[in-house]
Protein backbone atom coordinates (compact mmCIF):
# COMPACT_ATOMS: atom_id res chain seq x y z
CA UNK A 1 0.00 0.00 0.00
CA UNK A 2 1.57 3.48 -0.74
CA UNK A 3 1.12 6.84 0.39
CA UNK A 4 0.08 9.51 -1.79
CA UNK A 5 3.43 10.82 -2.41
CA UNK A 6 4.20 7.14 -3.64
CA UNK A 7 0.91 6.74 -5.87
CA UNK A 8 2.91 5.60 -9.53
CA UNK A 9 1.61 8.07 -11.86
CA UNK A 10 1.97 7.51 -15.75
CA UNK A 11 -0.29 9.80 -17.94
CA UNK A 12 -0.56 8.06 -21.73
CA UNK A 13 -3.33 10.40 -22.65
CA UNK A 14 -0.78 13.32 -22.51
CA UNK A 15 1.38 11.37 -25.04
CA UNK A 16 -1.39 11.96 -27.82
CA UNK A 17 -1.52 14.20 -30.48
CA UNK A 18 -2.00 17.63 -29.06
CA UNK A 19 -5.64 18.37 -30.25
CA UNK A 20 -6.79 15.39 -28.21
CA UNK A 21 -6.63 17.32 -24.80
CA UNK A 22 -5.53 20.31 -22.76
CA UNK A 23 -3.05 20.67 -20.45
CA UNK A 24 -4.01 23.02 -17.40
CA UNK A 25 -3.69 22.95 -13.52
CA UNK A 26 -7.09 22.80 -11.54
CA UNK A 27 -7.83 25.90 -9.55
CA UNK A 28 -7.54 25.99 -6.03
CA UNK A 29 -10.56 25.83 -3.81
CA UNK A 30 -10.14 27.27 -0.09
CA UNK A 31 -10.16 25.34 2.92
CA UNK A 32 -10.72 22.03 1.66
CA UNK A 33 -12.26 19.51 3.92
CA UNK A 34 -12.64 15.53 3.39
CA UNK A 35 -16.54 14.71 3.28
CA UNK A 36 -16.10 10.99 2.37
CA UNK A 37 -13.47 8.37 1.75
CA UNK A 38 -14.30 4.86 0.19
CA UNK A 39 -11.59 2.28 1.25
CA UNK A 40 -12.75 -0.23 -1.64
CA UNK A 41 -11.83 2.23 -4.50
CA UNK A 42 -8.60 3.85 -2.93
CA UNK A 43 -7.38 -0.41 -2.70
CA UNK A 44 -7.64 -0.35 -6.40
CA UNK A 45 -4.86 1.96 -6.66
CA UNK A 46 -3.48 0.59 -3.91
CA UNK A 47 -3.68 3.87 -1.81
CA UNK A 48 -3.07 3.01 1.86
CA UNK A 49 -6.67 4.33 3.40
CA UNK A 50 -4.59 5.60 6.36
CA UNK A 51 -3.59 8.27 4.28
CA UNK A 52 -7.13 9.92 4.76
CA UNK A 53 -5.91 11.52 7.80
CA UNK A 54 -3.03 13.23 6.30
CA UNK A 55 -3.59 17.00 7.24
CA UNK A 56 -2.73 17.62 3.32
CA UNK A 57 -5.27 14.69 2.05
CA UNK A 58 -8.01 17.36 0.93
CA UNK A 59 -5.33 19.68 -0.56
CA UNK A 60 -4.19 17.50 -2.98
CA UNK A 61 -7.84 16.05 -3.80
CA UNK A 62 -9.66 19.13 -4.34
CA UNK A 63 -6.63 20.00 -6.37
CA UNK A 64 -4.98 22.70 -4.32
CA UNK A 65 -1.33 20.40 -4.65
CA UNK A 66 -0.52 18.60 -7.52
CA UNK A 67 0.11 14.20 -6.61
CA UNK A 68 3.28 13.72 -7.81
CA UNK A 69 4.03 12.61 -11.40
CA UNK A 70 0.06 13.93 -12.22
CA UNK A 71 0.12 15.64 -15.97
CA UNK A 72 -3.40 17.13 -15.47
CA UNK A 73 -5.09 17.30 -18.54
CA UNK A 74 -8.87 17.94 -19.95
CA UNK A 75 -10.11 15.57 -22.60
CA UNK A 76 -11.78 16.76 -26.17
CA UNK A 77 -15.05 15.25 -27.32
CA UNK A 78 -18.01 15.86 -28.98
CA UNK A 79 -21.70 13.92 -28.35
CA UNK A 80 -25.05 13.99 -29.76
CA UNK A 81 -26.78 16.34 -26.70
CA UNK A 82 -30.87 15.02 -27.05
CA UNK A 83 -30.51 13.93 -30.32
CA UNK A 84 -28.40 16.89 -31.85
CA UNK A 85 -25.14 16.86 -32.60
CA UNK A 86 -22.93 19.52 -30.36
CA UNK A 87 -19.32 19.69 -32.38
CA UNK A 88 -17.53 20.50 -29.66
CA UNK A 89 -17.40 19.51 -25.88
CA UNK A 90 -14.80 18.14 -23.86
CA UNK A 91 -14.63 17.73 -19.92
CA UNK A 92 -15.76 21.25 -18.70
CA UNK A 93 -14.93 21.04 -15.62
CA UNK A 94 -12.90 17.67 -14.97
CA UNK A 95 -9.02 16.75 -15.01
CA UNK A 96 -7.23 13.70 -15.90
CA UNK A 97 -4.23 13.40 -13.67
CA UNK A 98 -3.18 10.59 -14.81
CA UNK A 99 -3.04 6.74 -14.61
CA UNK A 100 -2.07 4.26 -12.25
CA UNK A 101 -0.84 0.31 -12.76
CA UNK A 102 -1.78 -1.09 -9.57
CA UNK A 103 -0.24 -4.30 -8.18
CA UNK A 104 -2.44 -6.63 -9.89
CA UNK A 105 -2.03 -5.05 -13.19
CA UNK A 106 -4.88 -2.92 -13.83
CA UNK A 107 -5.11 0.22 -15.05
CA UNK A 108 -7.50 3.19 -13.34
CA UNK A 109 -7.46 6.47 -14.66
CA UNK A 110 -7.89 9.10 -11.70
CA UNK A 111 -9.91 12.38 -12.34
CA UNK A 112 -11.17 15.18 -10.29
CA UNK A 113 -14.41 15.99 -11.29
CA UNK A 114 -15.49 20.08 -10.39
CA UNK A 115 -11.79 21.19 -10.43
CA UNK A 116 -12.46 24.45 -12.10
CA UNK A 117 -12.60 26.01 -15.77
CA UNK A 118 -10.94 23.84 -18.67
CA UNK A 119 -11.08 25.34 -22.03
CA UNK A 120 -13.84 23.22 -22.84
CA UNK A 121 -16.41 24.63 -20.15
CA UNK A 122 -17.78 26.81 -22.34
CA UNK A 123 -20.87 29.20 -20.10
CA UNK A 124 -20.15 26.67 -17.39
CA UNK A 125 -17.80 27.54 -13.57
CA UNK A 126 -15.80 24.36 -13.90
CA UNK A 127 -17.59 23.34 -10.64
CA UNK A 128 -19.48 20.57 -9.68
CA UNK A 129 -21.34 21.28 -6.19
CA UNK A 130 -21.52 18.49 -3.51
CA UNK A 131 -25.48 17.85 -3.95
CA UNK A 132 -24.45 16.20 -7.00
CA UNK A 133 -21.40 14.61 -5.58
CA UNK A 134 -22.66 12.84 -3.01
CA UNK A 135 -25.14 11.56 -5.24
CA UNK A 136 -22.75 10.10 -7.83
CA UNK A 137 -20.67 8.68 -5.13
CA UNK A 138 -23.30 6.95 -3.76
CA UNK A 139 -24.59 5.71 -6.80
CA UNK A 140 -21.60 4.13 -9.05
CA UNK A 141 -20.71 2.80 -5.51
CA UNK A 142 -24.11 0.95 -5.00
CA UNK A 143 -23.89 -0.15 -8.73
CA UNK A 144 -20.72 -1.66 -7.94
CA UNK A 145 -22.50 -3.55 -5.26
CA UNK A 146 -25.20 -4.40 -7.91
CA UNK A 147 -22.73 -6.05 -10.05
CA UNK A 148 -22.78 -3.47 -12.63
CA UNK A 149 -19.95 -1.87 -14.46
CA UNK A 150 -19.61 1.82 -13.69
CA UNK A 151 -17.05 3.80 -13.20
CA UNK A 152 -15.87 4.39 -8.80
CA UNK A 153 -15.53 6.39 -6.70
CA UNK A 154 -12.38 7.32 -4.25
CA UNK A 155 -13.25 10.49 -2.25
CA UNK A 156 -15.30 13.79 -1.74
CA UNK A 157 -13.40 16.84 -0.70
CA UNK A 158 -15.93 19.64 0.00
CA UNK A 159 -15.01 23.37 0.27
CA UNK A 160 -17.38 26.39 1.19
CA UNK A 161 -16.56 28.24 -1.88
CA UNK A 162 -20.14 29.43 -3.34
CA UNK A 163 -21.43 27.40 -6.29
CA UNK A 164 -24.50 29.05 -8.26
CA UNK A 165 -27.33 26.68 -9.19
CA UNK A 166 -31.00 27.00 -8.62
CA UNK A 167 -30.27 27.88 -5.66
CA UNK A 168 -26.26 29.24 -4.04
CA UNK A 169 -24.63 25.39 -2.71
CA UNK A 170 -21.19 24.80 -2.06
CA UNK A 171 -18.40 23.13 -4.60
CA UNK A 172 -17.09 20.27 -3.69
CA UNK A 173 -14.86 17.60 -5.88
CA UNK A 174 -14.94 14.33 -6.53
CA UNK A 175 -12.07 12.02 -7.19
CA UNK A 176 -13.07 9.12 -9.63
CA UNK A 177 -11.45 6.06 -11.06
CA UNK A 178 -11.91 3.98 -14.81
CA UNK A 179 -10.05 1.77 -16.69
CA UNK A 180 -10.62 4.64 -19.54
CA UNK A 181 -12.69 7.89 -19.11
CA UNK A 182 -12.71 7.52 -23.26
CA UNK A 183 -16.21 8.09 -24.75
CA UNK A 184 -18.12 7.50 -27.68
CA UNK A 185 -17.74 11.31 -28.10
CA UNK A 186 -14.23 11.07 -27.92
CA UNK A 187 -13.98 9.56 -31.47
CA UNK A 188 -17.00 11.77 -32.41
CA UNK A 189 -15.46 14.58 -32.69
CA UNK A 190 -12.45 13.55 -34.92
CA UNK A 191 -14.94 12.37 -37.45
CA UNK A 192 -17.05 15.61 -37.56
CA UNK A 193 -13.82 17.33 -38.34
CA UNK A 194 -13.17 14.98 -41.07
CA UNK A 195 -9.68 14.02 -39.09
CA UNK A 196 -9.79 10.92 -40.04
CA UNK A 197 -6.05 9.75 -39.03
CA UNK A 198 -6.66 10.88 -35.64
CA UNK A 199 -9.93 8.34 -35.21
CA UNK A 200 -7.65 5.36 -36.17
CA UNK A 201 -4.87 7.26 -33.15
CA UNK A 202 -7.67 6.84 -30.54
CA UNK A 203 -8.62 3.57 -32.05
CA UNK A 204 -5.57 2.13 -31.47
CA UNK A 205 -4.51 3.86 -28.41
CA UNK A 206 -7.89 2.11 -26.83
CA UNK A 207 -7.50 -0.88 -28.62
CA UNK A 208 -4.03 -1.57 -27.31
CA UNK A 209 -4.84 -0.43 -23.32
CA UNK A 210 -8.01 -1.42 -22.74
CA UNK A 211 -8.86 -4.17 -25.65
CA UNK A 212 -5.50 -5.50 -25.90
CA UNK A 213 -6.69 -8.93 -27.03
CA UNK A 214 -7.63 -7.62 -30.49
CA UNK A 215 -4.70 -5.63 -31.27
CA UNK A 216 -3.01 -8.05 -32.88
CA UNK A 217 -5.86 -8.52 -35.55
CA UNK A 218 -6.46 -7.95 -38.98
CA UNK A 219 -10.12 -6.75 -38.24
CA UNK A 220 -9.51 -5.08 -34.86
CA UNK A 221 -11.82 -2.45 -35.56
CA UNK A 222 -14.89 -4.26 -36.31
CA UNK A 223 -13.75 -6.00 -33.81
CA UNK A 224 -13.48 -3.38 -30.90
CA UNK A 225 -17.26 -1.78 -32.51
CA UNK A 226 -18.64 -5.13 -31.86
CA UNK A 227 -17.24 -5.73 -28.20
CA UNK A 228 -18.38 -1.99 -27.62
CA UNK A 229 -21.38 -2.93 -28.89
CA UNK A 230 -22.02 -6.31 -27.05
CA UNK A 231 -20.88 -4.41 -23.81
CA UNK A 232 -23.10 -1.94 -24.34
CA UNK A 233 -26.33 -4.27 -25.17
CA UNK A 234 -25.49 -5.95 -21.64
CA UNK A 235 -25.36 -3.06 -19.55
CA UNK A 236 -28.98 -1.92 -20.96
CA UNK A 237 -29.92 -4.85 -19.79
CA UNK A 238 -28.38 -4.57 -16.59
CA UNK A 239 -29.82 -1.54 -16.36
CA UNK A 240 -32.76 -2.61 -16.84
CA UNK A 241 -33.17 -5.10 -14.44
CA UNK A 242 -32.29 -3.33 -11.72
CA UNK A 243 -34.50 0.02 -12.88
CA UNK A 244 -31.86 1.96 -13.07
CA UNK A 245 -32.42 5.21 -14.80
CA UNK A 246 -28.99 7.33 -16.02
CA UNK A 247 -31.19 10.22 -17.41
CA UNK A 248 -28.96 12.20 -19.92
CA UNK A 249 -27.56 9.07 -22.42
CA UNK A 250 -26.40 11.61 -24.74
CA UNK A 251 -23.11 10.15 -26.60
CA UNK A 252 -20.47 11.88 -24.63
CA UNK A 253 -21.94 9.95 -21.28
CA UNK A 254 -21.45 6.92 -23.10
CA UNK A 255 -18.24 4.93 -21.68
CA UNK A 256 -16.05 3.32 -24.49
CA UNK A 257 -15.80 0.26 -21.92
CA UNK A 258 -19.51 -0.26 -21.57
CA UNK A 259 -19.91 1.10 -17.79
CA UNK A 260 -22.51 2.88 -16.56
CA UNK A 261 -20.73 6.87 -15.92
CA UNK A 262 -21.31 10.31 -16.08
CA UNK A 263 -23.87 10.76 -13.27
CA UNK A 264 -26.51 13.47 -12.97
CA UNK A 265 -29.71 12.98 -13.01
CA UNK A 266 -30.17 9.22 -12.59
CA UNK A 267 -32.69 7.61 -10.37
CA UNK A 268 -33.64 4.14 -9.43
CA UNK A 269 -37.53 3.52 -10.28
CA UNK A 270 -39.68 2.59 -7.56
CA UNK A 271 -43.26 1.75 -8.61
CA UNK A 272 -42.83 -0.15 -11.61
CA UNK A 273 -43.79 2.29 -14.42
CA UNK A 274 -42.15 1.60 -17.90
CA UNK A 275 -42.22 5.37 -18.97
CA UNK A 276 -40.65 6.84 -15.73
CA UNK A 277 -38.47 9.84 -16.58
CA UNK A 278 -35.81 10.45 -13.68
CA UNK A 279 -34.88 14.12 -15.12
CA UNK A 280 -36.77 17.31 -15.21
CA UNK A 281 -35.27 18.25 -17.46
CA UNK A 282 -36.52 15.74 -19.85
CA UNK A 283 -39.77 16.53 -20.46
CA UNK A 284 -40.37 14.57 -23.52
CA UNK A 285 -39.03 11.39 -22.34
CA UNK A 286 -36.51 10.59 -24.82
CA UNK A 287 -34.41 9.01 -22.06
CA UNK A 288 -37.11 7.56 -20.05
CA UNK A 289 -36.66 4.28 -18.48
CA UNK A 290 -38.28 1.81 -21.24
CA UNK A 291 -36.16 4.32 -24.25
CA UNK A 292 -32.86 3.46 -22.48
CA UNK A 293 -32.10 -0.03 -24.43
CA UNK A 294 -33.00 1.39 -28.22
CA UNK A 295 -31.06 4.54 -27.23
CA UNK A 296 -28.41 2.46 -26.64
CA UNK A 297 -28.62 1.18 -30.06
CA UNK A 298 -28.86 4.69 -31.47
CA UNK A 299 -25.98 6.12 -29.81
CA UNK A 300 -23.80 2.97 -30.69
CA UNK A 301 -25.01 3.57 -34.31
CA UNK A 302 -23.49 7.39 -33.54
CA UNK A 303 -20.47 5.59 -32.45
CA UNK A 304 -20.15 3.39 -35.62
CA UNK A 305 -20.30 6.89 -37.29
CA UNK A 306 -17.51 8.03 -36.16
CA UNK A 307 -15.58 4.88 -36.67
CA UNK A 308 -16.99 4.36 -40.60
CA UNK A 309 -13.46 5.45 -42.15
CA UNK A 310 -12.33 2.33 -41.01
CA UNK A 311 -14.82 -0.27 -40.85
CA UNK A 312 -16.24 -1.39 -44.19
CA UNK A 313 -20.24 -0.40 -44.27
CA UNK A 314 -21.43 -3.84 -44.48
CA UNK A 315 -19.70 -4.64 -41.42
CA UNK A 316 -20.87 -1.84 -39.18
CA UNK A 317 -23.99 -3.18 -39.99
CA UNK A 318 -23.62 -6.80 -39.15
CA UNK A 319 -22.43 -5.76 -35.91
CA UNK A 320 -25.17 -3.24 -34.80
CA UNK A 321 -27.55 -6.15 -35.81
CA UNK A 322 -26.53 -8.00 -33.11
CA UNK A 323 -27.49 -5.32 -30.55
CA UNK A 324 -31.14 -6.27 -30.37
CA UNK A 325 -30.53 -10.13 -30.08
CA UNK A 326 -27.77 -9.52 -27.75
CA UNK A 327 -29.94 -7.30 -25.48
CA UNK A 328 -32.80 -9.68 -25.10
CA UNK A 329 -30.68 -12.89 -24.09
CA UNK A 330 -29.21 -10.89 -21.46
CA UNK A 331 -32.44 -9.51 -20.32
CA UNK A 332 -34.27 -12.92 -20.43
CA UNK A 333 -31.67 -13.88 -18.46
CA UNK A 334 -31.34 -11.29 -15.75
CA UNK A 335 -35.27 -11.28 -15.06
CA UNK A 336 -35.12 -15.28 -15.32
CA UNK A 337 -33.01 -15.11 -12.48
CA UNK A 338 -35.25 -12.31 -10.90
CA UNK A 339 -37.66 -14.91 -10.39
CA UNK A 340 -35.22 -17.90 -10.06
CA UNK A 341 -35.61 -19.61 -13.11
CA UNK A 342 -32.55 -21.15 -14.75
CA UNK A 343 -31.50 -19.98 -18.34
CA UNK A 344 -32.82 -22.85 -20.19
CA UNK A 345 -34.85 -23.52 -23.32
CA UNK A 346 -38.09 -22.26 -21.61
CA UNK A 347 -36.79 -18.87 -21.73
CA UNK A 348 -40.40 -17.90 -23.84
CA UNK A 349 -41.88 -19.25 -20.67
CA UNK A 350 -39.77 -16.87 -18.63
CA UNK A 351 -40.22 -14.07 -20.94
CA UNK A 352 -44.42 -14.39 -20.77
CA UNK A 353 -43.87 -15.03 -16.90
CA UNK A 354 -41.84 -11.59 -16.76
CA UNK A 355 -44.49 -9.94 -18.85
CA UNK A 356 -47.41 -10.92 -17.27
CA UNK A 357 -45.88 -9.92 -13.47
CA UNK A 358 -44.35 -6.31 -15.03
CA UNK A 359 -48.12 -5.74 -16.22
CA UNK A 360 -49.72 -6.63 -12.78
CA UNK A 361 -46.98 -4.75 -10.69
CA UNK A 362 -47.76 -1.50 -13.03
CA UNK A 363 -51.29 -1.99 -12.44
CA UNK A 364 -51.33 -2.26 -8.71
CA UNK A 365 -48.18 0.47 -8.79
CA UNK A 366 -45.89 -1.81 -6.92
CA UNK A 367 -42.62 -1.29 -5.91
CA UNK A 368 -40.24 -2.87 -8.22
CA UNK A 369 -37.54 -3.87 -5.90
CA UNK A 370 -39.26 -4.75 -3.39
CA UNK A 371 -41.95 -6.49 -5.00
CA UNK A 372 -38.85 -8.32 -6.59
CA UNK A 373 -37.01 -8.95 -3.20
CA UNK A 374 -40.38 -10.42 -1.34
CA UNK A 375 -41.06 -12.89 -4.44
CA UNK A 376 -37.80 -15.05 -2.80
CA UNK A 377 -40.46 -15.69 -0.65
CA UNK A 378 -43.13 -17.60 -2.77
CA UNK A 379 -44.29 -20.85 -1.61
CA UNK A 380 -44.78 -23.62 -4.47
CA UNK A 381 -46.92 -25.92 -3.04
CA UNK A 382 -50.31 -27.04 -4.45
CA UNK A 383 -52.38 -25.07 -1.68
CA UNK A 384 -50.30 -22.39 -0.99
CA UNK A 385 -52.01 -19.44 -0.87
CA UNK A 386 -49.09 -16.72 -0.80
CA UNK A 387 -51.25 -14.68 0.67
CA UNK A 388 -48.72 -11.95 1.82
CA UNK A 389 -47.61 -11.52 -2.12
CA UNK A 390 -51.20 -11.43 -3.21
CA UNK A 391 -52.98 -8.66 -0.88
CA UNK A 392 -50.44 -6.63 -2.49
CA UNK A 393 -52.36 -6.97 -6.46
CA UNK A 394 -55.56 -5.39 -7.15
CA UNK A 395 -56.26 -7.62 -9.71
CA UNK A 396 -56.36 -10.84 -7.73
CA UNK A 397 -57.81 -13.31 -10.11
CA UNK A 398 -55.24 -11.89 -12.76
CA UNK A 399 -52.44 -13.13 -9.91
CA UNK A 400 -54.01 -16.09 -9.16
CA UNK A 401 -53.74 -17.38 -12.88
CA UNK A 402 -49.76 -15.74 -12.60
CA UNK A 403 -48.87 -17.56 -9.33
CA UNK A 404 -50.74 -21.15 -11.35
CA UNK A 405 -48.24 -20.09 -14.04
CA UNK A 406 -45.06 -19.54 -12.07
CA UNK A 407 -46.08 -22.34 -9.69
CA UNK A 408 -46.16 -24.72 -13.21
CA UNK A 409 -43.00 -23.43 -14.20
CA UNK A 410 -40.86 -24.30 -10.76
CA UNK A 411 -41.65 -27.39 -11.34
CA UNK A 412 -39.03 -27.68 -13.56
CA UNK A 413 -36.75 -25.79 -11.60
CA UNK A 414 -34.46 -27.96 -9.36
CA UNK A 415 -33.91 -27.97 -5.52
CA UNK A 416 -36.25 -26.82 -3.06
CA UNK A 417 -38.26 -23.22 -2.60
CA UNK A 418 -35.66 -22.66 -0.02
CA UNK A 419 -32.77 -23.04 -2.20
CA UNK A 420 -34.50 -20.80 -4.65
CA UNK A 421 -34.94 -18.13 -2.30
CA UNK A 422 -31.19 -17.82 -2.00
CA UNK A 423 -30.65 -17.51 -5.48
CA UNK A 424 -32.81 -15.20 -5.91
CA UNK A 425 -31.72 -13.09 -2.93
CA UNK A 426 -28.36 -12.55 -4.54
CA UNK A 427 -29.90 -10.96 -7.37
CA UNK A 428 -33.18 -8.86 -5.84
CA UNK A 429 -31.49 -6.25 -4.11
CA UNK A 430 -32.75 -5.35 -0.95
CA UNK A 431 -31.07 -1.76 -1.14
CA UNK A 432 -31.04 0.67 -3.83
CA UNK A 433 -29.73 4.05 -3.57
CA UNK A 434 -33.77 5.77 -3.49
CA UNK A 435 -33.63 9.68 -4.14
CA UNK A 436 -34.76 10.40 -0.71
CA UNK A 437 -32.39 8.37 0.91
CA UNK A 438 -29.39 10.63 -0.99
CA UNK A 439 -31.22 13.36 -0.23
CA UNK A 440 -31.38 12.31 3.50
CA UNK A 441 -27.45 12.46 3.09
CA UNK A 442 -27.30 15.30 1.24
CA UNK A 443 -29.59 17.75 3.76
CA UNK A 444 -27.29 16.75 6.56
CA UNK A 445 -24.10 17.01 5.10
CA UNK A 446 -25.30 20.78 3.81
CA UNK A 447 -27.06 22.12 7.04
CA UNK A 448 -24.88 20.29 9.37
CA UNK A 449 -21.43 19.40 8.03
CA UNK A 450 -22.40 16.23 9.41
CA UNK A 451 -20.87 13.27 6.73
CA UNK A 452 -22.46 10.02 9.01
CA UNK A 453 -25.22 9.03 6.72
CA UNK A 454 -23.39 9.12 3.58
CA UNK A 455 -20.81 7.06 5.27
CA UNK A 456 -23.87 4.91 6.40
CA UNK A 457 -25.93 4.37 3.34
CA UNK A 458 -22.06 3.72 1.26
CA UNK A 459 -21.66 0.56 3.82
CA UNK A 460 -25.00 -0.29 3.31
CA UNK A 461 -25.30 -0.31 -0.59
CA UNK A 462 -22.11 -2.23 -1.11
CA UNK A 463 -23.69 -5.30 -0.22
CA UNK A 464 -27.51 -4.57 -0.99
CA UNK A 465 -27.98 -8.30 -1.50
CA UNK A 466 -27.73 -8.98 2.03
CA UNK A 467 -30.37 -8.60 4.61
CA UNK A 468 -28.35 -6.02 6.78
CA UNK A 469 -31.03 -5.97 9.76
CA UNK A 470 -30.69 -2.42 10.05
CA UNK A 471 -32.13 0.09 12.23
CA UNK A 472 -34.27 2.77 10.11
CA UNK A 473 -36.41 2.27 6.69
CA UNK A 474 -33.64 1.85 4.34
CA UNK A 475 -35.70 -0.81 1.94
CA UNK A 476 -38.90 0.98 2.32
CA UNK A 477 -40.33 2.98 -0.66
CA UNK A 478 -39.74 6.82 -0.85
CA UNK A 479 -41.90 8.74 2.58
CA UNK A 480 -44.96 11.23 0.98
CA UNK A 481 -42.91 14.27 1.34
CA UNK A 482 -40.43 12.64 -1.09
CA UNK A 483 -42.20 11.93 -3.80
CA UNK A 484 -42.18 15.18 -5.19
CA UNK A 485 -38.28 15.71 -5.25
CA UNK A 486 -37.13 16.61 -8.58
CA UNK A 487 -33.75 15.92 -10.18
CA UNK A 488 -32.56 18.16 -13.02
CA UNK A 489 -29.22 18.23 -15.42
CA UNK A 490 -28.07 21.15 -12.89
CA UNK A 491 -24.99 19.35 -10.93
P1 LIG B 1 -23.07 16.40 -18.56
O1 LIG B 1 -24.38 16.30 -19.27
O2 LIG B 1 -23.16 16.73 -17.12
O3 LIG B 1 -22.25 15.17 -18.77
O4 LIG B 1 -22.27 17.63 -19.19
C1 LIG B 1 -22.27 17.96 -20.57
C2 LIG B 1 -21.10 18.87 -20.86
O5 LIG B 1 -21.16 20.06 -20.08
C3 LIG B 1 -19.73 18.27 -20.58
O6 LIG B 1 -18.85 18.74 -21.56
C4 LIG B 1 -19.40 18.83 -19.22
O7 LIG B 1 -18.02 18.87 -18.99
C5 LIG B 1 -19.99 20.22 -19.30
N1 LIG B 1 -20.35 20.77 -17.98
C6 LIG B 1 -21.33 20.34 -17.15
N2 LIG B 1 -21.36 21.10 -16.04
C7 LIG B 1 -20.38 22.01 -16.15
C8 LIG B 1 -19.90 23.09 -15.34
N3 LIG B 1 -20.46 23.37 -14.17
N4 LIG B 1 -18.86 23.81 -15.80
C9 LIG B 1 -18.30 23.55 -16.99
N5 LIG B 1 -18.71 22.58 -17.80
C10 LIG B 1 -19.73 21.82 -17.41
MG1 LIG C 1 -20.90 14.21 -19.28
Amino acid sequence: MQTVDQLNFDNTYARLPENFHSRLSPTPLPDPYLVSFNTDAAHLIDLDSEEMTRADFAEYFIGNRLLPGAEPLSMIYAGHQFGQFVPQLGDGRAILLGEIRNRAGELWDVQLKGAGITPYSRQGDGRAVLRSSIREYLCSEAMHGLGIPTSRALCIVGSNAEVYRERIETAAVLTRLAPSHVRFGSFEVFFYRGQHEQIATLADYVITRNFPHLADDMDKYQLFLNEVTQRTAKLMAQWQAVGFSHGVMNTDNMSILGLTFDYGPFGFMENYDPGYICNHSDPGGRYAYDQQPQVGLWNLACLAQALSPLIPAEDIHTVLNNYAPAYHQHYARLMGAKLGLSHTTRDDDNVELITSLLKMMQSSRLDYTNLFRSLGNFNSAADATNAALREQFIDLAAFDAWAAAYRARLQHEAGADSERKMRMDRVNPKFILRNYLAQIAIEKAEQLRDFSEIDRLLNLLVKPFDEQPVMGNYAEPSPEWARQLEVSCSS
